[in-house]
């Protein structure tokens, strides 16, 4: 497996050092899979300033649609051929129809009646049982018959950095007959690996990340973790692969805990580093790939500048597709590991 990294360097004569010479480096990588690069550049620590959510929560409580007082009056329900009780739950926790849908069949789904967590702080049991929740929603919409049951999605916008518009920890879940570009590339660049080389990329990468050590962080039963060798995030990504599974039908009680043990071990490993928003993407196929194994990116999200809430994704990111990372993978890595060992 080829981990391609070309090294350069910038030189500038130094304002802040009387314009002595200056030698600022940089990387370019390249995914081993896609080819899609990645910049590892504008080095800074990796301390950063932890969003005020408690503000946030407070500001936002009171009109709060997915709060306990409001569930069941502000969002929608299915139609009853879809769901004759309207909206779906386990527990404290709901789904139901996306209000700003992706596709025909869209869901939201709340991670419980807490309005907030604090900061690193999302219970792995919400996350197991949200990732439960969209099962069942799955399930139903292939009982249903209905079209889109092709690939099953499931997204997490946490805080507003990462384009959350509400505070409220929730989870799109959702069914598409058309898979978004990332999966699509990546589901034709596994296929083409496998016809070329006979194996199963996503599995090799397991090993071969297990063997080089540089960035992995561990395994939780059947899910292997590891910081993403050319990640799309400015702090890295954190990649989840879940051994031995393509869909999200596949995913047992076992495996929902196990993601959200990783899960609840990124958020907190991240929240060490003043980063408290994220997102998350599952990658599934529809069933049936042998060179396909079902995994997730969670990926840390800041703003460049606070004070002015200005977005990580810039013209370069946007129009680009270039993504930029503000330290090396293997540093975040070791950053991260101690979470992850302790939730083995
Ligand atoms: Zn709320």
């Amino acid at each position: 497996m080829n981990f391609e990294v070309h090294e350069k360097r910038a030189e500038l004569l130094d304002p802040f050092a009387a314009m002595a010479p200056r030698s600022i480096p940089v990387e370019v990588r390249r995914d081993p899979l896609t080819g899609r690069s990645a910049r590892i550049c504008h080095f800074r620590p990796l301390a950063f300033d932890l969003p005020d959510a408690a503000a946030l929560a407070e500001q936002t409580r009171a009109e709060c649609p997915f709060c306990p007082e409001r569930v069941l009056t502000h969002t929608p329900c299915f139609p009853p051929a879809f769901a004759a009780e309207g909206r779906m739950r386990r527990g404290e926790q709901w789904l139901f129809p996306n209000l700003a849908p992706y596709d025909a069949l869209g869901a939201v789904a709340t991670m419980g009646p807490e309005h907030h967590f604090p900061p690193g702080a999302v219970p792995a049991g919400r996350i197991a049982d949200g990732l439960a929740l969209a099962g069942e929603f799955y399930e139903r919409a292939l009982r249903r018959g209905h079209p889109e049951a092709v690939y099953f999605l499931l997204s997490w916008n946490f805080l507003p950095a990462s384009g959350s518009s509400l505070i409220h920890p929730h989870l799109q879940v959702f069914c598409s007959s058309t898979a978004p570009n990332r999966l699509r590339e990546e589901l034709a660049a596994s296929e083409a690996w496998w016809r070329r080389t006979g194996g199963v990329y996503w599995e090799e990468l397991v090993a071969e990340e297990a063997g080089r050590g540089s960035r992995f962080l561990g395994r939780i039963g059947g899910v292997a973790w590891l910081a993403a060798f050319a990640p799309a995030g400015v702090a890295g990504d954190v990649l989840g692969v879940v051994e031995g599974r393509t869909t999200m039908l596949d995913l047992d009680e076992a495996a929902r805990r196990d993601i959200a043990a990783g899960l609840a071990a990124a958020i907190a490993g991240y929240a060490e580093m003043g980063i408290g928003s994220f997102n998350v993407c599952f990658f599934p196929g529809r069933g049936g790939e042998k060179h396909f194994r079902l995994h997730l990116v969670f990926s840390p999200r800041i703003y460049y500048n606070p004070r002015l809430a200005t977005p990580d994704a810039t013209a370069l990111r946007w129009l680009y597709e270039e993504s930029i990372c503000v330290g090396y993978p293997e540093e975040i890595a070791g950053r991260l590991r101690p979470r992850f060992a302790a939730a083995a």
